[in-house]
């Protein structure tokens, strides 16, 4: 409680991915309390990596965190700290034609820059001085009689009391079924139809191989269209800039399946999927080529689900609840934009937490909580809807070819939608 008997505002912030730590440091540096759960125990590396492109949200993400953290983004999360972001082509990419291996379009943008990062060194990054309470996952929340406080309930039996609840716990957010509970299948995240997906982290044991492909495509990330794949390509990391073999690319490949059968083979009955991917690549322009059929033979890899949910607003129960990131607006990362939506909505939800928790009077707070924290989801789910949308377009357009000039990454390039 303040001095004038008001409840202090204390945000209780559900998964520590990127959304949520980057609230939690935003929040931090406003002098506004906040607890931060997440469900996996401390120290667990998810066996999963992949990289993110961060680009117009950039500005944003610098000015939530604090300057020390922010300084180091290029540095300690970039997928290549000895690279400069600020020099073409690092600060942008390209998108290759696969059969002719020309270049379609020219992704840099004319001002401003982006820089690929890790997500998991982004997401130690943003860890650093936060506390937080790992091995929680969440079950339930409840709200009180009076809409003052929302109380979250934990898997073990812990449970906390808050004036405001954020779910940032990713695509199958249990935040988000927990606003639909009354109609569950309205939360029900949507697997995405008709193609086939893998991604993988490797690299090349032959210098020659990995110096090649990089220096045939572009120093950070590029994409290939052709009619047999669509071929998302990165650096994951490079230890040594001058020891090739110990580059680690990152490679997110999608194809258009002829029929379910062979969507089933693949996601259900064990097809050999790098077989596959190497028949495809084989037949591809170089560096393609070569960058798919010297992926290393003993490499395991998975059919990936993609999955999406194209948001609807939701009731934030005079503005206790809401959601940020990819659990209210998980999209399938054709356009790469999810992460940097993800911190458009931490940055507009903290400009709210600051006004709220400026504002005196019970009353006066608990309405403005109300309106604000509605408008500011309805803007979530709004922006977010559309670009899951534009997201599902693209990708279909990628993987199909024939059209692609006319998609939104030709169209818009990596521009909010
Ligand atoms: C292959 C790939 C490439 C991508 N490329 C780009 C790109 O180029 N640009 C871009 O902007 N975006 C990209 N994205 C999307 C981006 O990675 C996501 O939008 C972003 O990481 C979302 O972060 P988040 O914190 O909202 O969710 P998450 O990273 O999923 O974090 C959610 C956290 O909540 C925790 N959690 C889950 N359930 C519970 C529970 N019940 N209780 C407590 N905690 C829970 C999880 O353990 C996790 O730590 C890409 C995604 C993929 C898969």
């Amino acid at each position: 409680m303040s001095e004038d008997g008001v409840k202090e505002t204390h945000i209780l912030i559900i998964g520590a991915g990127v959304t949520g730590l980057v609230i939690a440091h935003a929040l931090q540096q406003a002098g506004i309390r906040y607890t931060i759960f997440e469900s996996e125990d401390a120290g667990k590396k998810r066996p999963k990596e992949w990289t993110m492109g961060i680009h117009w949200s950039l500005p944003l993400l610098e000015r939530l965190l604090p300057p020390r953290l922010a300084s180091r983004i290029a540095t300690d999360a970039s997928v290549d700290p000895s690279l400069n972001y600020d020099e073409p082509p690092n600060n942008g990419a390209y998108i290759y034609d696969g059969v002719t291996g020309e270049v379609l379009k020219d992704l840099t943008p004319p001002t401003g820059r982006i820089v690929r990062v890790s997500r998991r060194k982004l997401r130690a990054l943003c860890s650093e001085c936060i506390d937080i309470k790992h091995g929680h996952v969440l079950q339930d929340v409840t709200t009180s009689e009076d809409s003052k406080t929302v109380t979250a309930k934990f898997m073990n039996e812990d449970s906390y009391t808050g004036t405001l609840l954020v779910g940032c716990d990713g695509p199958r957010s249990a935040v988000r079924s927990c606003l639909f509970k009354s109609e569950p299948g309205e939360a029900q995240a949507q697997a995405m139809q008709g193609g086939v997906t893998t991604s993988m982290a490797i690299s090349y044991p032959d210098p020659e191989i990995a110096r090649y492909v990089r220096e045939k495509t572009h120093p950070v990330w590029c994409m290939s269209i052709s009619p047999l794949l669509f071929h998302f390509m990165s650096m994951q990391d490079v230890p040594d800039p001058d020891r090739p073999e110990t580059w680690r690319f990152f490679y997110f490949d999608s194809w258009l399946a002829k029929d379910q059968d062979e969507v089933e083979e693949f996601r259900d009955r064990g097809g050999d999927i790098l077989a596959a991917l190497k028949e495809r690549g084989g037949k591809l322009a170089e560096p393609f080529r070569t960058a798919l059929l010297s992926i290393p033979d003993e490499t395991e890899l998975r059919y990936s689900e993609l999955i999406y949910w194209v948001a609807k607003p939701w009731d934030t129960r005079k503005g206790l609840m809401t959601l940020a990131g990819d659990s209210a607006h998980p999209m399938p990362p054709f356009r790469g934009q999810g992460g940097n939506h993800a911190i458009q909505d931490a940055h507009n939800f903290v400009e709210i937490v600051k006004q709220i928790s400026q504002t005196t009077g019970e009353e006066a707070k608990s309405s403005l909580q109300a309106k604000a924290i509605q408008e500011y989801s309805d803007e979530v789910a709004k922006r977010g809807g559309e670009e899951t949308n534009l997201s599902l377009k693209n990708g279909m357009m990628s993987m199909q070819y024939v059209d692609f000039k006319e998609s939104p990454y030709m169209k818009q390039g990596l521009n909010k939608g």
